[in-house]
């Protein structure tokens, strides 16, 4: 499979080419297109023809058996879709299998289910002393806001592209998608399914290259382009946000965290441990939910510290980073947690396999102890396999400190007490809470960050109202 650009219901692979490596021995795998500002140029004006033309004129039902026949589409094509995940990214094949194509499966047919059923409103209004019935019926209806700009990274490229891809969709908007220069390959995948489907020209389509003065950049600031979905870096947002203020173009952006765990001395203990070595190092913390701060109270502090480093210890089949860039990033940090007077309790460093790997972006799975809240290493975004420990006494205190960040993503609370994981999960400044337990979703409920996490939520009615625009009409009786 190679990465293609698919505009206006065409592929191409125009444009200068730049290297696709694998995370897992660093070796090429193929080249990517880098689409120039020409070719976001059709993309943009494509959409917008599809919206003025048969893609315009779709109704939700029309719309929603087309997400249907995407679904069925990617699931005829599962292995080749996991493979292609699995090549780009190297994370465990389990991962891909049970997470991130499935998932972008139910993301088709939850949006067709969800766009399909959504009831729009009416306001019958009474005015006295109005001439005639003095009555009128207010009603409101949903437009789509037009050429939808979605741009993914790399974590889980699918799962987060079809994400947004299919609300805007299902909202009736023609999109207009950049996934991350890292992984193309899933993406051109779902664009021959897309083209398979029968969606008309125009109404998706994706060009593929790098952000910034590049194609991310072209499109974020494009005239022509009436939304903006984003996810990414907090860093990145803020890039894109500057640009989109020149056409005061709305945005909806999924940023980065620092997510803490709170263990409370009353949690099943082996409970917190196994979950947090999960939502630390599953896709070796190359989540944007993974927990990097963990906070657990006196009593259990030690015990919890040394099964939580046994279990980082005991790691196995774990992938690598996404590129030596990243890689570099993340050893960067674990260097300055050393500087910054950290104890390395378990990991720290490169793992050595005796094979391929050792040519790939790997790192160890690693828990540090020791640092004050001020450290940079408790403060900024590793996105690695990596997580620092601190206790706490208080209740009050440990909730100071999950929100002493600049982030507000998610948290979990591990707790046996009903009363204090009510009282303590509002309070955390975060976007997601979990109680005992870690990344269990729902794609109805709200998912969305606070502070520099985010702005607004994704997730069921309110990706459907990010990707339309109430419109009221007032008719007098
Ligand atoms: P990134 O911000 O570097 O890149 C994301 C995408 O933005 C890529 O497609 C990239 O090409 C594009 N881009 C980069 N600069 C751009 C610019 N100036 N203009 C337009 N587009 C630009 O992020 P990444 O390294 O791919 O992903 C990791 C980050 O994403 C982490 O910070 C992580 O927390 C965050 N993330 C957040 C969520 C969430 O739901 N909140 C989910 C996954 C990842």
């Amino acid at each position: 499979m190679k990465p293609a650009h698919y505009v206006n219901g065409v592929f191409s692979t125009s444009g200068a080419a730049f290297p696709l490596r694998s995370p897992v021995d660093g070796n090429q795998m193929g080249v990517v297109p880098e689409a120039t500002r020409e070719t976001v140029d059709e993309a943009v004006n494509a959409a917008g023809a599809a919206l003025a033309g048969a893609w315009g004129r779709t109704d939700v039902g029309e719309r929603c058996a087309l997400l249907r026949r995407i679904a069925d589409g990617v699931e005829a094509r599962f292995e080749e879709f996991v493979d292609a995940e699995v090549a780009d990214t190297g994370k465990p094949r389990e991962l891909a299998a049970t997470v991130d194509i499935p998932r972008a499966i139910g993301n088709f047919r939850a949006y067709a289910d969800l766009a399909y059923g959504r009831p729009e409103r009416a306001y019958p209004t009474t005015v006295p002393g109005w001439s005639g019935s003095g009555q009128a019926l207010n009603y409101t209806v949903r437009r789509p806001l037009g050429v939808v700009a979605v741009i993914s990274p790399w974590n889980l490229p699918l799962l987060l592209l079809t994400w947004k891809v299919a609300p805007a969709l299902a909202a009736g908007n023609a999109v207009v998608a950049k996934p991350s220069e890292e992984t193309p390959s899933t993406a051109t995948l779902l664009a021959e399914v897309i083209d398979a489907a029968g969606l008309p020209p125009g109404a998706f389509n994706l060009v593929h290259g790098h952000g910034a003065n590049a194609a991310g950049e072209y499109l974020t600031s494009h005239p022509g382009v009436d939304a903006i979905a984003f996810t990414g870096a907090s860093a990145t947002g803020a890039a894109i946000m500057r640009n989109a203020a020149d056409h005061v173009t709305p945005v909806s952006f999924e940023l980065g965290g620092k997510n803490p765990a709170l263990v409370f001395a009353d949690a099943d203990l082996a409970e917190a441990v196994e979950g947090t070595a999960r939502s630390t190092f599953t896709h070796s913390g190359q989540i944007c939910l993974c927990t990097e701060r963990v906070y657990v109270q006196r009593p259990v502090y030690e015990e919890f510290v040394q099964a939580l480093a046994e279990r980082a210890r005991a790691q196995r089949d774990y992938g690598p980073m996404i590129s030596a860039e990243h890689r570099d990033k993340v050893l960067s940090y674990y260097r300055l947690a050393r500087e910054e007077g950290a104890t390395v309790v378990a990991g720290g460093g490169v793992p050595r396999f005796g094979d391929e790997r050792d040519g790939g972006f790997y790192v160890e799975p690693t828990v540090l102890t020791g640092l004050p809240e001020s450290a940079r290493t408790v403060r900024e975004e590793i996105f690695g396999p990596v997580c620092h420990v601190a206790p706490f006494d208080e209740e009050d205190e440990a909730v100071r400190l999950a929100n002493d960040s600049p982030y507000g993503l998610a948290a979990t609370v591990w707790t046996t007490d009903l009363s204090r994981a009510h009282r303590v999960a509002p309070r955390v400044e975060a976007g997601i809470v979990w109680v005992n337990c870690w990344n269990l979703r729902d794609l109805r409920t709200p998912f969305g960050g606070v502070k520099a996490s985010g702005i607004g939520r994704e997730g069921g009615e309110y990706s459907l109202d990010f990707f339309s625009e109430p419109v009221n009409v007032c008719v007098k009786i």
